[in-house]
């Protein structure tokens, strides 16, 4: 993506740990790299197409001058933030704070904090089979795009489904959903599982009813192996009630690890599906 860079733009405020730093104040050098698409801009020679860096260079003084924070780790984090809530074509943002004065008691030509945040682009799958469904999938969905880390973009259509494993229960109403959000995937995940709790989810039996389940099953094209969370979702492609919704929404997006879209995993395991009923019958 192209990048709009501010460079070592001196600010002085009163972040520090020490009581001197917050009292009398210091430098700040602030290097900020905006990720913008500015093809449109550059092609038309309109401004109201990018991002103005004469605006943010304003909006990061302003903000590091009316905040104090101990960590320059913390304004660099808050300010991210804040130009990624305010500035909606910025996608990504580099943030660099230095202090050239950092009062150490040492030499040294300056110290900095650099950091890196931007909006995710999530899929999550979501369902329910007890109670009121529709309800407790809304007030999930709800919920989520009441918080401000968090922007719901796109829900498909809820479908009726088959209990998946434990099939000895009521069916499922499953949907799919696009998010973008600047929660790391294990925060996401923990909002997630407040969401379900807050839903009065209780973690009884694998695969068993449940009032919400919501899975993460595409974060950005990452893959993660952890204990507590694997992305892709291991078993997406062994599930229409995934799939199906999924590919309202997303069939062109491309799995990272089998490198297929949505729409041909559903329609490969529709063929699977369609083999094992000859099986069943012969
Ligand atoms: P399944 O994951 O097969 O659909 P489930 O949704 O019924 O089963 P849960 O009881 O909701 O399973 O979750 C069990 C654990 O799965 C969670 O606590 C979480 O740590 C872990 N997990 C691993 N990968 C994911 C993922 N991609 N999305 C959500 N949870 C995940
Ligand atoms: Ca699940
Ligand atoms: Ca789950």
């Amino acid at each position: 993506m192209d990048k709009i860079r501010i460079e070592n733009l001196e600010v002085f405020a009163n972040h520090g740990v020490f009581p001197e730093e917050t009292k009398l104040g210091q430098k700040f050098l602030v290097s900020i790299t905006l990720h913008v698409d500015t093809r449109n801009a550059g092609k038309t020679d309109d401004l109201s197409k990018s991002v103005n860096y004469g605006e943010v260079s304003h909006f990061a003084t302003d903000f590091l001058r009316t905040h104090t924070y101990h960590l320059i780790e913390t304004a660099a984090e808050q300010l991210a933030e804040a130009i990624l809530y305010t500035y909606l074509p910025v996608r990504e943002v580099t943030i660099a704070i230095k202090k050239p004065w950092a009062p150490i008691g040492l030499p040294l030509e300056s110290v900095a904090v650099e950091i890196t945040r931007k909006w995710h682009k999530v899929y999550l799958a979501v369902g329910s089979n007890m109670g009121d469904m529709e309800t407790y999938i809304r007030r999930g969905i709800d919920a989520m795009s009441s918080l401000k880390d968090c922007r719901v973009k796109r829900v498909s259509e809820l479908i009726v489904t088959k209990p998946y494993g434990v099939t000895e229960q009521e069916n499922f109403l499953n949907g799919c959903l696009e998010i973008e959000t600047l929660l790391l995937p294990l925060e996401l995940l923990a909002l997630l599982h407040e969401i379900e709790a807050a839903a009065d989810r209780k973690r009884e039996l694998r695969w068993g009813p449940r009032t919400l389940d919501l899975d993460i099953i595409f974060y950005d094209d990452e893959v993660i192996g952890l204990p507590e969370l694997m992305v892709p979702h291991v078993d997406m492609a062994n599930r229409s009630f995934v799939l199906k919704p999924l590919a309202e929404i997303a069939p062109y997006m491309i799995h990272p690890i089998y490198r297929k879209t949505v729409a041909q995993m559903l329609s490969e395991l529709k063929e699977r599906e369609k083999g094992n009923e000859k099986d069943h019958i012969v």
